[in-house]
């Protein structure tokens, strides 16, 4: 019979065994992909052993959440932040975040600029796009991006370290290719018209049903929850 620990070895090794193998078949580094470990779900004992494991990126999609988490597990774990941020979170979240992901507004990243250069901080974060069209998504459409980029760019406490999009949620994963390459491509259209600098380095795209289509097309991060705590609610039945 299998345990925690076991079992989330497993799953942990499994998908990073994919990872690897996505970064070979598009000739990239392995290290060039960070796997996030998506614990929006998880119980607090699964993260615990999720870190122990040596997962040193997760994420949290809730303020309280996440700031409870990063108070009361390892000071060396990254928080980052991919859920949709209520302006008056903006300064707690700020506080925690490695990496804020889910920046879908002007007004948004407007508010988050103000409250860094009052809390002396210069949080790193992704805009993100929605470009499966779906009106439910939220994000920034691409027209209104590149027509709000300059003044985005002017925020002088955020560092805008690149792009994030939710491919359509269906079960092929092939159907988040073109998703996921018209990001890269927006990601460098926008580098190109950048101020110097701005350096959009990452690419958050891809999750449990699609991370490697999201590694061949670029990612640099990958946003993985229930593919990693698969099967663990079960082993508590046993
Ligand atoms: C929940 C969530 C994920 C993880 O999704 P899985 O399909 O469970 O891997 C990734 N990104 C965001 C923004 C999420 O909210």
């Amino acid at each position: 019979m299998e345990d925690l620990a076991g079992l989330l070895h497993k799953n942990l090794t499994g998908i990073q065994a994919r990872i690897r193998a996505a970064c070979t078949r598009a000739h990239r580094a392995p290290e060039s992909v960070t796997l996030i470990g998506v614990t929006k779900y998880a119980r607090l004992e699964w993260v615990s052993e999720l870190i122990r494991l040596g997962c040193r990126d997760l994420a949290e999609s809730r303020t309280p959440q996440l700031t409870e988490r990063a108070e009361s597990l390892s000071p060396n774990v990254h928080w980052h932040f991919i859920g949709p941020l209520q302006r008056n979170k903006v300064r707690r979240t700020i506080q925690y975040s490695h990496l804020i992901h889910s920046v879908d507004s002007e007004k948004l990243l407007n508010t988050i600029d103000r409250v860094a250069a009052e809390s002396d901080l210069r949080p790193r974060v992704l805009i993100e796009v929605n470009l499966s069209g779906e009106a439910n998504k939220k994000g920034f459409q691409k027209t209104e991006l590149l027509q709000t980029w300059h003044t985005l760019c002017q925020n002088r406490h955020v560092q805008i370290a690149g792009l994030m999009t939710m491919a359509p949620h269906v079960d092929d994963p092939e159907a988040a290719r073109p998703v996921f390459r018209e990001l890269a491509a927006l990601r460098d259209i926008l580098q190109a018209v950048s101020p110097v600098q701005i350096r959009l380095q990452e690419l958050s795209m891809g999750m449990s049903g699609d991370f490697e289509v999201g590694i061949e097309e670029g990612a640099t991060l990958v946003r993985v929850g229930s593919a990693l705590f698969e099967g663990l609610a079960d082993l508590s039945l046993n």
